[in-house]
């Protein structure tokens, strides 16, 4: 039996003449159950104001405007603005921006929203286009938000890549990244079935909550950024040699006494090395 979800996302599509534009990402949850689960790991009081980036059809929506104090959605596609307004006529918690996300200015919108409507926290929440899946979460985190969740569906590689700890084997530069930033926590799987039109890869709920200090102090990020980005574009280099390679313009016998000074393996390689460590070696390189 087709759940109630995929019922109304059928009628809705059908009503408005919507097809679902591959380019923008659109895949629409029809899964109940996942619905649910993506609202309760919100944990949504009327002093929450939630972002929803891609609100699509508005199945998320109708949720989030129930729970929350105030719903602002972001829809790039002006197709589903009309869908939108029309669904949610009655709700005065709700506003919707019809814009790329990647170029609204989110600061401002939280700033007035919290003075305006007597906001506690403000979470995100959303079922993302995978196309842009790094650039949002890296924008929410790197803007340094007034946030204090995210919760997204997004490729389950990706998650996966997000959630594991620095020095694991599926992590990567952006591991380090968003450890610096946030806790991830994985929540659900969900299979390709649970949207229409299917996606190719399988999803992953996960929740990001954003730490109210960062994981390591360092006096310059993007100089710690930069170097974890070197080490793992060169993954199967050592260190040194990654360092070398790049553009950092560092010398051989430079980085190997930073490392014999923090008494590091001068032959690792950056996917063995902690965050801290990363932090050490930064604060030592020019
Ligand atoms: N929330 C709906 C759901 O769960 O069924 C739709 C999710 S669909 C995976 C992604 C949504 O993001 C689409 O509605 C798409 O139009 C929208 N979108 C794509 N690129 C966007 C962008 N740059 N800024 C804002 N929304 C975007």
């Amino acid at each position: 039996m087709k759940s109630k979800v995929f019922e109304e996302t059928q009628n809705l599509m059908k009503k408005y003449g919507i097809n679902a534009n591959k380019k923008l990402g659109q895949n629409f949850l029809v899964d109940d159950c996942v619905i649910e689960k993506i609202i309760e790991t919100a944990n949504l009081t009327k002093e929450d104001l939630v972002i929803e980036i891609g609100p699509g059809l508005g199945t998320l929506t109708k949720e989030l405007l129930e729970k929350a104090g105030k719903v602002i959605c972001i829809e790039l596609d002006n197709r589903m603005i009309k869908i939108l307004q029309d669904r949610f006529l009655e709700y005065d918690n709700f506003e919707i921006i019809n814009e790329d996300v990647l170029k609204v200015d989110l600061q401002k919108i939280i700033k007035e929203n919290k003075i305006k409507n007597n906001i506690k926290e403000v979470k995100v929440v959303a079922n993302l286009p995978y196309y842009i899946t790094t650039p949002i979460i890296m924008k929410l985190l790197e803007d340094k938000l007034d946030i204090s969740q995210i919760v997204v569906m997004i490729q389950k590689e990706v998650a996966e890549r997000l959630a594991s700890l620095p020095g694991d084997k599926k992590c990567g530069a952006i591991t380090y990244t968003v450890y610096y930033y946030a806790q991830v926590q994985e929540i659900l799987t969900v299979p390709n079935t649970s949207f229409i039109p299917q996606p190719e890869v399988e999803s992953e709920v996960i929740s990001l909550n954003l730490r109210k200090e960062v994981a390591v102090k360092v006096e310059d990020e993007q100089k710690l950024f930069k170097l974890i980005k070197v080490a793992f574009m060169m993954r199967r280099k050592t260190l040194v040699n990654a360092i070398v390679n790049s553009n950092l313009g560092i010398q051989k016998e430079k980085i190997e006494n930073v490392l014999e000074e923090l008494k590091i393996d001068k032959k690792v390689r950056g996917e063995n090395l902690s965050i801290e460590d990363f932090a050490k070696i930064a604060k030592k390189i020019k």
